[in-house]
């Protein structure tokens, strides 16, 4: 993704949601950092490499150990310069809540793939070099896939799709079309109507955490904007700043073009974007649990 701008304005909140709680299960911190873990051991998750299949088939079996239903989204990317015909993959996953008339889905999102490249890093022989991706990509996943966890522990009333993109960051910088490839082959193959609301969840592992609002999000996607930031704040989860703070492009933009409300709950303040720095070490098992539990009570909420 992009930053477009930085500034600060404060932003009203407005409520919506059930106010008929229920406690989630507990969001583990630590296991979903084993899940960033495990998805940088696999190297950088290059669109169309044998490390992006590792990554994968790892999707594929940890959710059809927990029983979910599974849809892969292939589809091909030519590159607009190298003219190579990439393979790329979503990867959908549904969970059926307790609701069974139930006919609304909320969509929550990430991205696998890694970036190509490390244009960003200081030493000139890294920049063309892949990256692991620990925060920019992996740690969205791993809150993801410990949500999975936690619905078969506990269903959630609402039915839930976790959507894993290919291809978020495979462009060269300034060029908008060869990113979110993922989001946007997906967006053609859905039907929008199902999906009440999106939250994508994008470089959210950075041990210094700060998740501000983010621009497109709070002007098109108000309403499922402001109950993330409201249910942080009654968490008192202070890594959640009331306020927007950037503008960024990234998959949720995807979304919101076929009428879908989308919002994308990121850090961008991340001194290793886009560099080999972008390692665990530089991500927190706290950072995943922060938003973890912001994004389950969120659900259980629905
Ligand atoms: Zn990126």
């Amino acid at each position: 993704m992009r930053i477009l701008f930085l500034f600060l304005i404060g932003v009203a909140f407005v409520s919506c949601g059930s106010n008929d709680k229920i406690i989630p299960p507990p969001f583990d911190g630590a296991q979903s950092f084993e899940f960033l873990i495990k998805q940088v051991s696999f190297g950088p998750r290059v669109p169309g490499t044998e490390n992006s299949r590792r990554c994968q088939n790892y999707l594929i079996s940890f959710f059809d150990s927990l029983g979910a239903k599974i849809d892969t989204m292939q589809f091909v990317h030519r590159d607009q310069i190298t003219g190579k015909v990439i393979p790329m993959m979503n990867i959908l996953v549904h969970f059926r809540g307790t609701d069974a008339g139930a006919k609304d889905n909320y969509l929550f999102a990430a991205h696998y793939d890694s970036r190509p490249r490390a244009e960003n890093d200081n030493d000139p022989a890294k920049k063309m070099l892949p990256i692991d991706g620990a925060n920019d990509g992996a740690s969205g996943v791993a809150v993801l896939m410990e949500l999975g966890r936690l619905f078969t522990i506990k269903k959630p009333r609402a039915n839930i799709d976790l959507v894993f993109f290919d291809g978020e960051d495979w462009g060269e910088s300034g060029n908008l079309d060869e990113y979110f490839l993922g989001a946007k082959y997906f967006v053609t193959r859905i039907d929008k109507n199902q999906y009440r609301f999106a939250v994508l969840l994008d470089m959210i592992g950075d041990k210094n955490l700060k998740i501000y609002k983010e621009e497109f999000s709070s002007e098109y996607a108000p309403k499922v904007t402001d109950l993330i930031w409201k249910t942080a704040a009654e968490l008192n989860q202070k890594a959640f700043i009331d306020s927007v703070g950037y503008a960024v492009y990234d998959d949720h933009l995807s979304l919101l073009t076929i009428g879908i409300p989308a919002a994308v709950v990121i850090d961008f303040v991340y001194p290793e974007w886009h560099t080999s720095h972008d390692t665990p070490e530089n991500c927190s098992p706290q950072s995943l649990a922060a938003v973890g539990k912001v994004i389950s009570t969120v659900i259980y909420g629905l």
